[in-house]
């Protein structure tokens, strides 16, 4: 997670500020926080930043999420593909 992106958030809890909490790691090239964590300056609630992102959504719930995703919109992912090599082809190999 860039520096520059910290006040792009607010807390999920009370719609407080985040500041960062201790960084575990960072990418010494881009300034990128690659672990660690931000802190809601109100409530205290705390988000870790794993492997870049912050992690809003607690690790269980993503399987689950994801999972109905995949089932609710199945149908479009083979179109999504066929899009993405259209849209290789004619835009950026030109
Ligand atoms: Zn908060």
């Amino acid at each position: 997670m860039h520096r520059r992106f910290l006040d792009k958030f607010v807390c999920h809890k009370c719609e407080g500020s985040y500041q960062f909490g201790p960084v575990v790691s960072e990418d010494n090239a881009t300034h990128e926080i690659i672990e660690g964590e931000l802190i809601c300056t109100s409530c205290g609630a705390v988000v870790p930043i794993i492997r870049r992102l912050p992690r809003f959504v607690p690790s269980e719930s993503y399987a689950s999420s994801f999972g109905f995703q995949w089932s609710r919109f199945a149908c479009f992912r083979v179109g999504w593909i066929e899009d993405h090599i259209t849209l290789y082809h004619e835009v950026l190999l030109r």
